[in-house]
């Protein structure tokens, strides 16, 4: 039996620690925020009773079926598919680009082949293998698709032009020459009934686990330990000592209103001058409930600074040469593992981080029943 340091109570450490408390390890988990469930946190909001997303929205999708299993252990799901709106040019059109979206785009009528045919003739067939962001737009939905719908808000979600991002940022999202305006094609999509915060509790829930908030980590905590999981930022464990990794932060501008405000959990602002990316409106992410009132959080995004909530990790070429530099000292510890988001600075959606939970403690069991020493990363840190 070993005793492990969970540092950080979002969905990364609390499977970890629920799946080494089963393999009847004593885990001590800390957070210091006063909640559990990390970014995923989510509260009922007392004027409204609407049950908030806190730090911005948080849908579930997996095609994993050991993950939507799992998730289902700690709490009821209930149905929900997200269905985004955008506004671009004054006018409103359906996302992910689907037929829908090009036919309104281009005030046709097209069949799903005619649609392909305008698109192909749209697009930069020139680009064999897109690179950039600006690559993967103009070769599969052309300029003025990308013009309407991506270059203003990825502009502003990210703060540089499209053309310095990856592709696979993009890639996120699908084109669709057929009707279907389900944001994401995973098998499984849900919301939490009682919210995530719910869950990940559900998850801790374990005579093996003391869950202790509003702590923060000391390094004279270790000396109690014989082994530490770290889901902070990477960077932070190391006293940001060779520099600090850029994130984009968000910030939420907070409203209420009677009713309906906008009529859907999301809708995007594809316009560079709109300076806000999104506005989500709470309610609609919950639509088994029924509220007089609405909450609604108007999204801005911007560079990270030291007092900030790090979101995104931006991984741009000098983010990506000093996440190097981090992982060789990383490598070079032998108490402590970094895990999910923050401790391995990837774009992660929570089922991948679920996923990877999973499979870390796996290891663990593995490599405690070799007697080998626990390695800093379980996953691939090829940068
Ligand atoms: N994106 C965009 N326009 C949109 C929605 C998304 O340009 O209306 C781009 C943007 O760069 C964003 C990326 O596609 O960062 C991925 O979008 P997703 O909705 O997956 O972002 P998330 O919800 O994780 O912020």
């Amino acid at each position: 039996m070993k005793n492990f340091l969970l540092v950080g109570a979002g969905f990364s450490n609390a499977v970890i620690a629920r799946e080494l408390a089963e393999q009847g390890h004593r885990v001590t988990v800390i957070d210091q925020r006063n909640h559990v469930a990390g970014n995923c946190h989510s509260e009922r909001d007392s004027e409204t009773d609407v049950m908030v997303h806190i730090y911005g929205p948080h849908i579930f999708h997996t095609d994993n079926e050991r993950v939507w299993n799992y998730i289902n252990r700690f709490g009821e799901w209930m149905p929900f598919i997200n269905r985004v709106k955008t506004i671009s040019q004054g006018a409103v059109y359906s996302l992910p680009i689907n037929l829908h979206t090009i036919n309104q785009f281009f005030g046709k009528t097209c069949s799903p082949a005619e649609a392909k045919l305008l698109i192909e003739s749209q697009a930069d067939m020139s680009i064999s293998d897109p690179q950039t962001f600006e690559e993967q737009a103009m070769r599969f939905v052309g300029k003025d698709l990308y013009k309407a719908f991506f270059y203003g808000y990825t502009k502003k979600q990210w703060g540089v032009e499209p053309k310095e991002l990856p592709a696979s940022i993009l890639k996120r999202l699908p084109v669709r020459f057929n009707y279907d305006d389900n944001y994401f094609a995973h098998k499984y999509q849900g919301m939490p009934k009682e919210g995530y915060t719910a869950i990940v509790k559900n998850i801790l829930n374990h005579p093996n686990i003391e869950v202790r908030l509003n702590t923060a980590f000391s390094q004279d905590m270790k000396a109690k330990f014989d082994h530490i999981f770290w889901s902070g930022p990477l960077d932070a464990y190391f006293d940001f000592e060779l520099g600090r990794l850029g994130y984009r932060t968000l910030d939420f501008e907070v409203f209420r209103a009677e009713g309906d405000y906008q009529g859907n959990a999301v809708i995007n602002y594809g316009d560079e001058n709109v300076p806000y990316t999104r506005i989500s409106e709470h309610k609609h992410f919950a639509p088994w409930e029924q509220h007089a009132k609405t909450i609604c959080y108007r999204e801005f995004s911007r560079l990270c600074e030291e007092k900030d909530i790090p979101y995104y990790p931006i991984r741009l070429v000098k983010d990506k040469a000093l996440l190097k530099q981090y992982v060789d000292k990383a490598n070079k510890e032998t108490q402590v593992t970094f895990v999910g988001r923050l401790g391995t600075y990837r774009y992660l959606d929570m089922d991948v981080t679920i996923k990877e939970a999973l499979e870390t403690a796996e290891h663990i069991k593995e490599a405690l029943a070799s007697n080998q020493v626990l390695a800093p990363f379980y996953v691939n840190m090829d940068v």
